[in-house]
């Protein structure tokens, strides 16, 4: 899951970066308004956290523009701005989400989790998949009840699929949701990981559906 960042204060931006990265999300972080649009222009986030306070566009009106551009990514907002109106005008200008500096990472994660399964239209926390369970919050995949170990990449690869069960998702799009800017892919790299999590859970699960991508099966 690719995750942006808008916020200009150093320490909080790093903090975040750092806290989401452990988590297994490809995070890019940028530190302006106009930055941030841009970005959503040009790629396709999971979720967005953005900061109000920010320099060439005020979160608000970065935000207002999304919508009206009908940009529909999931918002969380990050601010120090805590007036029970500030909140109201953040949701009502299209946030999904409000969070009061200082925050909790662990809240943070758990919010970002929340957001991500209602755009992905389910409500329990957890995936399955035939006799294959990914809890996105510890991180835990189990085959048949047996825990297995994937790489927070491969944890990343399979979540991805799941959430689009019956779906073909191509090379390209999982790579946009694995890797951010500071991240370079290795050309077969999306093939290594299926490989592996093949290996760990059965050939059977993800079908290769040539020409297009890959796909829970
Ligand atoms: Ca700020």
């Amino acid at each position: 899951m690719r995750v942006l960042v808008v916020e200009d204060d150093p320490m909080i931006g790093e903090a975040v970066v750092a806290g989401l990265g452990a988590d297994g999300y490809a995070v890019d972080w940028v530190r302006d308004g106009r930055a941030a649009e841009l970005s959503v222009d040009t790629h396709t986030y999971a979720v967005v956290l953005l900061d109000l306070g920010l320099p060439m566009r005020d979160g608000i009106d970065t935000l207002k523009s999304l919508r009206a551009r009908k940009v529909d990514v999931p918002v969380l907002i990050i601010t120090a701005r805590d007036t029970v109106a500030d909140r109201i005008a953040g949701l009502d200008a299209g946030a999904d989400d409000y969070l009061v500096k200082p925050f909790d990472l662990d809240e943070l994660s758990a919010r970002v989790r929340a957001l991500l399964r209602r755009a992905a239209g389910r409500a329990e926390p957890v995936l399955s998949h035939g006799s294959v369970t990914l809890n996105p919050a510890t991180h835990e995949v189990r085959l048949e009840g047996r825990p297995i170990e994937l790489s927070a990449r491969e944890f990343a690869l399979l979540l991805a699929l799941a959430e689009r069960a019956g779906s073909v998702v191509s090379r390209a799009q999982l790579e946009e949701k694995l890797y951010g800017w500071n991240e370079p892919v290795g050309s077969n790299a999306i093939e290594v990981h299926i490989h592996n999590l093949r290996k760990k859970l059965g050939e059977a699960l993800i079908r290769n559906v040539r020409g297009l991508g890959y796909k829970l099966d």
